[in-house]
């Protein structure tokens, strides 16, 4: 097929807006959404608002251990006057009180425990000793709630009414809406929907992502590298980009730079109905790189030259599928740094969009940083540098009095090149310098994406 008129066929490089803009434009919208059982969603995205199912805490309940009263039998108490009450009984957690506190007595309480009636007050373990029927102690004073129960029980304070009770519904009331769609359920949000009564949870259907590796010099884990092969990094740093994107990776294995072998490879996993193929290496236009036309056998080229430093060139095509679908191509270049990058700035937001976060929430926030390496880059290209932040002791980030990070480059002077994986994976950041800058003096600001944020 022929590449698309409007994009990319020129000779002008696209901004990086431009381009992560054509790739989501691409996308009609979140997949359809599934049903998940709470307990396998954590990082899922939320199709549909949470209601809760009940109120919570779904009864009036006791928050201490000790004994439920009537706070105007003890409103005399002191701690040399203590107030004698008869102990009538007792309710622990998940036992439904049988009998009511009347006037004069209290009834031994655990902590979750459901409220006995006309209670209006609980008095903590520790304000009591227990006691014999005419008020002798029998006991230690606060002596755990967890003896044999006592006949009576000596209170040594005032509690006012409403004292260690938590309310029926004080958290949750039944209907609220407890999360929203398009939020990432963090594992607050599971404990939260468990909490209120659910089991199962509407959630995006997750991306499913092949990743294909190409090059004939890249080896599979473990092979022999021979005279001229290298290990293939791209491949399982890919999966894991696209599992921390919140995809669903997919090997696709590693194609030698044959157009046959990396154009089935391509066909096969979209016939399978991935929503996403993203291919490293071969992307260029040396005579072994057969990604491009690959692609526009298969699909459609949407574009492939992006102003960005690492990261020129980067591919972009869409496949319509037999199936209705469509699957995104990806083409990255093949050198490690390169493909992070474009990775971070063109596949991560695409793949957020489609396990259904809001567009707002697709790409990095910014953070303010002061860059205290010199620096010099490709003028008209927007440059993504590897940083790393100065940490002071407790380990929070060093920042100025204008509240900017301070940053070093990642792996030194000679850490940039876009091979250099030593220095990306010890980078925390990305530093973006603007395409018209050519080269920055030691302590220049940047702006940085946090690579740990979303
Ligand atoms: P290419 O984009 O195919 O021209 O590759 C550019 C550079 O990246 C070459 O040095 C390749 O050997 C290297 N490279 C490509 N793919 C991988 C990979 N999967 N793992 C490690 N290095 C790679
Ligand atoms: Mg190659």
């Amino acid at each position: 097929m022929r590449a698309s008129p409007s994009a990319g066929t020129s000779d002008r490089l696209l901004s990086v807006e431009e381009a992560r803009d054509a790739v989501l434009a691409a996308i009609p919208g979140p997949l359809d959404d599934e049903v998940a059982y709470l307990s396998e969603a954590r990082g899922r995205v939320l199709a549909d608002d949470v209601i809760s199912l009940t109120a919570l805490p779904p009864w009036d309940n006791s928050a201490m251990d000790g004994y439920a009263v009537r706070a105007a039998d003890v409103a005399t108490a002191t701690e040399t006057a203590p107030v004698r009450l008869e102990v009538t009984g007792e309710v622990r957690a998940g036992i439904a009180p049988s009998t009511e506190v009347a006037r004069g007595t209290a009834i031994r309480v655990a902590t979750g425990a459901s409220l006995p009636p006309r209670a209006d007050a609980v008095v903590q373990v520790e304000l009591t000793t227990p006691a014999t029927i005419d008020g002798t102690p029998v006991g230690e004073r606060g002596r755990d709630a967890a003896g044999p129960l006592p006949v009576a029980v000596l209170v040594h304070a005032a509690v006012g009414p409403g004292t260690a009770i938590r309310r029926a519904g004080d958290d949750l009331s039944e209907g609220a809406t407890i999360l929203r769609a398009g939020s990432r359920l963090t594992p607050a949000a599971v404990a939260l929907a468990a909490g209120s009564g659910h089991e199962t949870i509407r959630v995006h259907r997750l991306p499913r992502v092949g990743v294909l590796a190409t090059g004939d010099e890249i080896r599979a884990p473990a092979a022999a590298l021979g005279p001229a092969g290298i290990p293939d990094a791209n491949g399982p740093g890919l999966m894991a980009l696209v599992e921390e994107a919140g995809g669903l990776p997919m090997t696709l294995g590693i194609a030698h730079d044959r157009l046959e072998d990396v154009r089935a490879r391509i066909r096969a996993a979209e016939q399978g109905s991935v929503d996403a193929i993203i291919v490293s290496g071969g992307v260029s236009v040396g005579p072994y790189d057969v990604v491009r036309a690959a692609f526009g056998e298969i699909g459609r080229i949407e574009l492939w030259r992006v102003a960005v430093q690492p990261g020129k060139p980067f591919a972009f095509g869409t496949v319509e599928r037999r199936d209705g679908g469509r699957t995104l191509l990806f083409g990255l270049p093949g050198n490690p740094v390169s493909t992070f990058v474009t990775f971070e700035l063109f596949v991560r937001p695409a793949i957020r969009r489609l396990s259904g976060l809001p567009v707002d929430r697709l790409v990095r926030p910014t953070d303010h940083a002061i860059l205290l390496d010199a620096v010099s880059k490709s003028p008209g290209r927007r440059a993504f540098l590897r940083v790393v932040a100065e940490h002071d002791p407790s380990g929070a980030p060093v920042r100025d009095d204008a509240g900017r990070v301070q940053v070093r480059l990642a792996g030194g002077a000679s850490g940039q090149g876009s091979h250099v994986l030593s220095a990306l994976a010890v980078a925390d950041a990305l530093a973006i310098v603007p395409e018209a800058t050519d080269r920055l003096a030691a302590g220049s600001p940047v702006d940085l994406w946090w690579l740990d944020r979303d």
